[in-house]
């Protein structure tokens, strides 16, 4: 959402777009104004800040919207052009296939993602990639490593960013007071899919790889009788 907006004396709120993307259900949508402080109450109360609440007209979930006060004028508040993000779209990984401490991990670190802390979001994933390699063995981190490479081809992550992932999944605790630089917004964003994409590999593919191969083998392991009596052969299944 990019909305210029400000208020006028009369308690009207001007918008420069009144449509824009909804964290909750991910449409572009219309949002309405629910609610909006006085202008009198704050001519007088001059806040830095201003919140409004806005509700999706797609999904009906109620967005709280906050804007920095450009200028202060007789008959109207000037708001900055670009309101601060508060809430951010849930990030959603199905969890079924994953070990629990490798799920908890990766829960948290999510979790730490969608609340800014990109540093704490970067310690989670390290955990996270820890939790499998206590699960599938040290053998498994030549196999991350490659992956993660595989990921710098496939989706041409510059060498900064790739740098700063391989050095929070794969080298030792940061050293304090040294050259550990922060991850910006971009490589969080980026480590994320990397992140994805390396518990999809490891766990929620072979796990589909695995159902599907034991619906073909079953038949074989099993001689199922040619009147397909589905009742007889679970029994014997058994
Ligand atoms: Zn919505």
């Amino acid at each position: 959402m990019t909305t210029a907006a400000y208020l006028d004396s009369q308690n009207r709120l001007h918008r420069e777009s009144v449509s824009g993307d909804c964290p909750h259900c991910g449409n572009t949508a219309h949002l309405s104004l629910l609610a909006c402080p006085g202008f009198a109450r704050l001519r007088a109360d001059r806040p830095a800040r201003i919140g409004i609440v806005l509700q999706c007209d797609s999904c009906h979930t109620p967005l709280f919207v906050r804007y920095r006060v450009r200028a202060w004028h007789d008959d109207r508040i000037e708001f900055h052009p670009h309101p601060e993000q508060m809430e951010h779209p849930p990030e959603r990984f199905s969890y079924d296939t994953l070990p629990e401490r490798v799920a908890a991990a990766f829960r948290e670190a999510l979790a730490c993602h969608a609340a800014g802390l990109l540093q704490a979001f970067a310690v989670m994933c390290r955990a996270t990639v820890q939790a499998v390699l206590e699960d599938q063995g040290e053998r498994s981190r030549l196999r991350i490593f490659d992956q993660v490479a595989e990921v710098k081809a496939l989706a041409g992550i510059d060498e900064a960013t790739f740098a700063a992932i391989r050095r929070v999944l794969f080298e030792g605790e940061p050293v304090h007071g040294t050259t550990s630089v922060p991850l910006t917004r971009l490589q969080a964003a980026v480590l994320l899919e990397t992140m994805k994409d390396l518990l999809y590999q490891a766990y929620v593919r072979r796990a589909k790889l695995q159902a599907a191969l034991r619906l073909r083998q079953f038949p074989a392991a099993e001689p199922v009788r040619p009147t397909g009596d589905l009742t007889a052969s679970r029994a014997a299944g058994r």
